[in-house]
């Protein structure tokens, strides 16, 4: 049984270290969580690469989010080394076969984290329940929107299309470090680095 209480203390004690949730690096999510929560993640991680979990679906959650950066030429998250928090948790019932009570524990944990949104009004946990991305980050979208259409309309190559929006996604976050003077290595702004396609959405 993961300490769920400890994990939902923990993110909400340093959830106002950020400046921005809506795109988070794996290093980030750690610190927010702590170890089990990230375990548990990447236990999820592992078994959709070794089954082909999300290879095999395409992004289905993605689409009927309506997320704006789905486009199935992608393959993967266009910007998957920062993707939100939420679509790393895997809320779907073709995970429980890596363990239904993990699935189920790691809910009630951001769950309880969204909920604190009742009695603390902050942004960061208002942007906990995305996607769609534009109400947090408008700009981006409105920048990145064009390339993504054009990836699904088949004018503009996936790979670089995802290079773009990646780019784009991390200027974003550089800004958002820069507006509020963040320490960047502190809190695991990285370079971007993608790493093709195919291996996880
Ligand atoms: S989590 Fe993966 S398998 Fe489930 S709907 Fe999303 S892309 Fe498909
Ligand atoms: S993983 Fe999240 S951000 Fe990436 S395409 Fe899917 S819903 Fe959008």
């Amino acid at each position: 049984m993961m300490d769920k209480a400890k994990a939902i203390d923990d993110f909400l004690r340093r959830v106002d270290r950020f400046t921005q949730l809506v795109l988070v690096t794996d290093e980030e999510v750690s610190l927010l969580f702590g170890e089990e929560v990230t375990a548990a993640m990447a236990k999820l991680d592992r078994f959709s690469q070794e089954e082909k979990v999300c290879w095999g679906c395409g992004g289905i959650c993605c689409r009927d989010v309506g997320c704006e950066l789905y486009a199935s030429p992608f393959g993967q998250c266009p910007v998957h080394e920062f993707r939100p928090i939420v679509c790393r948790f895997h809320f779907c019932q073709r995970f429980d076969g890596a363990g239904k009570s993990l699935i189920l524990e790691l809910r009630d944990i951001f769950l309880g984290c969204l909920t604190a949104v009742d009695f603390w009004d902050s942004a960061s946990l208002r942007s906990l329940d995305i996607p769609p991305l534009a109400e947090f980050c408008p700009e981006l979208i409105a920048a990145v929107c064009p390339w993504v259409q054009a990836v699904r309309d088949g004018r503009l190559d996936p790979r670089q299309g995802a290079n773009l929006i990646l780019q784009a996604a991390a200027e974003y976050r550089n800004t958002c470090s820069r507006a509020e003077g963040t320490d960047d290595t502190e809190y695991g702004v990285t370079a971007v680095a993608q790493d093709g396609f195919g291996t996880e959405c």
